[in-house]
């Protein structure tokens, strides 16, 4: 094996390499901060140099769609976030999961994924992956037995959300790892919600984790991106008729073979740039690595800041007469209250949702009684996005995930009353007389008086 594309991470703190890992200032003009690389394409110092990084027999960066100097910063940076070997960022979240499964799953290959997934994943397995010959199963991820009963010869991958939203379901994620190794496959952990932060998925027996990077990571809501890193766990060797898109000569290269050239840690990503990004090009924009560094140097302290103010308004609405349910894990009594403390211990993600109550005299109105609240907020904003530095309120049901059946919905945890939040970083105390002020219609007491109280409810 040569050496990794991207070197073993500093001996230094999580907040030291986010705002640091993956850069040395000393190109060009000493820039103190990482530059944007606006460029398509760069010049070759000679036509032998060309044609070694052509045939991938020398490391270096050819045109942007598979790369650029910008982009390595953001890889190395968040790769030794996750504590993993190597990764590749690309154009968005749904992205970095599709070109891993691709590379994954191969023709005919099946992938057993989490009835609890984002929305946009769904469709892809379902419906565009279909398209390509890739099949999936569905089961409910804390059914340990269901997760080994769909596993069959075909399968390729293991996929689930380290933390699901809207209900926030906390995976167990060892327990899940354990059932892919048995099998001889890897598992995919989307670590989103979670972020590095609060989990690490590689530390608990995930080999890939993937990203929407436009969430959390970047923290601004400005760009998109995403990105899938290797935890140089997989050891595609092992069972090599399996895996020949890495075991095999690779035509397109003089029939270079991948695990004998790069082996465990940076195969994948070689093949997943130079074959899926390159093909298919999702590639991810010099500005918008960019704009994802500048955010990830701050991670620690939005992630720390909106965990903690979530907990605080998912307590006040627990008590809230308005409110039926509360799905945060941070709860004592929540389903997923102890799967929290284990793999959780700085915090739960501040994307939870509630249930409004539902009025027995008028059952049939809740998507009324939702609408009422959701457009009743003035500083949660109806947005199609969660991570962002403003609070943000959506309505799972009738937005993002509105493309699942009914009985995906319910295996999901959604009813039509569910309401999604993903907390900002405002003061909390705006944000719980937002919440009051939106649900003081709904109290169940119908006095103008008996109202203004709860109002103040604390
Ligand atoms: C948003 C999201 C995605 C898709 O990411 P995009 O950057 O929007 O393409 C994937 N998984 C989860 C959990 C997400 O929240």
């Amino acid at each position: 094996m040569t050496s990794r594309l991207v070197p073993e991470a500093p001996a230094a703190g999580f907040a030291t390499n986010q705002v640091q890992h993956g850069f040395t200032p000393g190109a060009a003009h000493r820039t103190a901060v990482p530059a944007i690389h606006q460029t398509a394409a760069y010049e070759f110092a000679s036509l032998a140099e060309a044609a070694d990084l052509f045939a991938l027999r020398k490391p270096g960066i050819i045109y942007s769609r598979n790369a650029s100097p910008t982009q390595t910063i953001l890889e190395e940076r968040v790769a030794a976030l996750e504590g993993g070997a190597s990764a590749v960022a690309v154009a968005s979240g749904q992205a970095a999961v599709a070109v891993t499964i691709l590379a994954l799953a191969g023709r005919g290959g099946h992938v057993v994924a989490a009835n609890q997934l984002y929305g946009g994943t769904v469709d892809l397995l379902q419906d565009t992956l279909d398209d390509f010959g890739i099949s999936v199963t569905f089961v409910d991820q804390d059914d340990a037995d269901a997760w080994r009963a769909a596993i069959t010869p075909q399968t390729r991958l293991l996929f689930a959300e380290s933390v699901a939203n809207p209900i926030a379901q906390v995976l167990d994620i060892r327990l899940v790892a354990d059932i892919a190794h048995e099998a001889g496959v890897p598992l995919v952990i989307d670590n989103t919600v979670g972020t590095p932060y609060l989990v690490r998925p590689g530390e608990h027996g995930a080999d890939f984790v993937v990203h929407s990077a436009t969430k959390f990571l970047a923290g601004h809501g400005t760009s998109l991106g995403g990105v899938v890193i290797d935890q140089g766990s997989f050891d595609f060797g092992a069972e090599p008729e399996r895996w020949p898109q890495f075991t095999r000569p690779f035509p397109r290269f003089g029939d270079l073979v991948l695990w004998e050239r790069f082996g465990i840690g940076l195969a994948f990503a070689v093949l997943v740039k130079s074959k899926y990004v390159h093909d298919l090009g999702p590639s991810l924009s010099p500005f918008n690595a960019w704009q994802i560094l500048q955010g990830i140097e701050t991670l620690d302290l939005r992630v720390g800041r909106q965990s903690a103010s979530a907990l605080t308004i998912a307590r006040h609405l627990a008590q809230h007469p308005a409110v039926a349910q509360v799905h945060h894990p941070g709860l004592t009594g929540n389903q997923w209250h102890e799967l929290a403390q284990r793999y959780l211990p700085r915090g739960v993600p501040s994307v939870f949702s509630f249930d409004i109550a539902q009025d027995d005299a008028d059952a049939a109105d809740d998507i009324g009684r939702v609408a009422q609240v959701i457009d009743g907020l003035e500083v949660f904003r109806l947005v199609a996005n969660i991570g962002d530095a403003r609070s943000i309120v959506a309505h799972p049901a009738s937005m993002t995930h509105s493309h699942l059946s009914s009985g995906q919905l319910s295996a999901a945890g959604i009813s039509p009353s569910t309401i999604r939040v993903s907390v900002g970083l405002e003061d909390p105390a705006d944000l719980i007389a937002d919440l009051d002020r939106a649900l003081a219609p709904l109290i169940p007491t119908r006095s103008a008086a008996d109202r203004e109280d709860v109002r103040h409810y604390a």
